[in-house]
């Protein structure tokens, strides 16, 4: 059973959002009081407060806070859980000490599900205190034998999100054969079959918007209301970017898992940044996060991965083998060998070697098969 998470966007309607709204509010306020209370318990007796001190007090704070009674009971303990997590976390030097929250800066709640939190019979959402079902866009159905876990809510730019936690079998399958998949120069990637696939257009459009509204946003007074709403649009913008490039990193993974069983990618932790260029970190972003996605693809499919070093790739004959420098604006692999290919081509098909070696089957552009 692997864990995985659903992020489904959520549509309140203005009651419901006003109502959401508070109910953030309200666990911001306990959080700050939790943390208050341990601060204080141990500046002045030197006790040192944990999770269970706290829950069995949070039945009579509900008595005397009608605001908190209007919450499920169990997505309030999370709160408390939450006080704990982050202490737990400067206890182990990870994070710095826990501060208190503004309530414009907390945006998220955890629930049970079928607790604080349910999933009615006509597939909206429930929330204990929140009137009527709240509309879900399911855009994804949830796995068959998915049993549901945690669910937390959160309210991203001013929308609204709810990401279930979903233990599953994820029983898919993969697909035979090998392939090696270079980080292309001018394609976002070139695989050892002779394939480019380019960045997405929108991707770029959407770069060009982002250094507009940034520049915008430098151009307004510091405190005004104009760039206020300057700095959301921005936000608005990289989130959209972010779900563009997550959503195309989705597809493309998919479609490689489900046409094949062994995957090679260089490693490019090995060397860090490939190629010195302008707008790379943009490429390598994307590049870390497909790779990611088709590991954990491959994982639940039984697919393998291999990252080979990436080091000579480029320069290396994937024919002969022989080793010949190429500027960065040659287009073509040719060798003495013979050999012409496209160059990002050629260093997939070299990828491929490094990982699975000779003889697995592997075609040139030319179609032929590689001894
Ligand atoms: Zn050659």
């Amino acid at each position: 059973m692997a864990l995985r998470s659903y992020k489904f966007r959520i549509r309140p309607n203005r009651a419901q959002s006003t109502a959401l709204a508070a109910m953030l509010r309200d666990f911001c306020g306990l959080y700050n009081a939790c943390l208050q209370q341990r601060i204080e318990a141990y500046r002045r007796r030197g006790i040192s407060l944990r999770y269970v001190h706290q829950a069995s007090e949070l039945k009579t704070v509900r008595m005397v806070e009608p605001d908190l009674a209007r919450w499920s009971f169990s997505a309030l303990q999370q709160v408390l859980r939450r006080v704990d997590q982050t202490y737990a976390a400067f206890f182990k030097r990870k994070r710095g000490f826990p501060r208190f929250r503004a309530s414009a800066r907390y945006h998220a709640a955890t629930f049970r599900v079928g607790d604080g939190l349910t999933i009615k019979k006509d597939r909206r959402i429930g929330i204990v205190g929140v009137t009527g079902g709240i509309k879900v866009v399911w855009h994804r159905n949830l796995p068959e034998d998915a049993e549901l876990g945690s669910a937390i809510l959160t309210r991203q730019n001013g929308q609204w999100f709810v990401v279930f936690s979903i233990e599953a079998a994820f029983a898919e399958t993969c697909g035979t054969g090998s392939v090696g998949i270079d980080l292309g120069l001018n394609s976002l990637i070139a695989t050892s079959d002779g394939e480019t696939i380019q960045a997405p257009r929108f991707a770029r459009k959407a770069q060009a918007a982002q250094r507009r509204r940034q520049r915008a946003l430098a151009r307004c007074k510091r405190g005004s209301t104009r760039r206020l709403k300057a700095k959301h649009r921005l936000a608005v913008g990289s989130a959209k970017i972010a779900d563009q490039r997550r959503d195309f990193a989705h597809k493309l993974s998919r479609s490689l898992v489900t046409r094949y069983g062994a995957i090679a990618f260089e490693d490019l932790n090995l060397t860090g940044l490939k190629r010195g260029m302008l707008a790379r970190s943009v490429h390598d972003a994307a590049w870390s996060q497909l790779v990611q996605f088709v590991q954990y693809k491959a994982a639940s499919a039984g697919a393998e991965v291999a990252l080979v070093d990436p080091r000579g790739t480029s320069q290396t004959c994937p024919e002969c083998g022989m080793i010949k420098a190429k500027a960065l604006s040659e287009r073509e692999h040719r060798c003495e060998c013979g050999a012409v290919l496209d160059r990002d081509v050629a260093a997939a098909v070299v990828v491929h070697l490094k990982a699975f070696g000779p003889g697995t089957g592997l075609r040139t552009i030319t179609g032929r098969v590689a001894a």
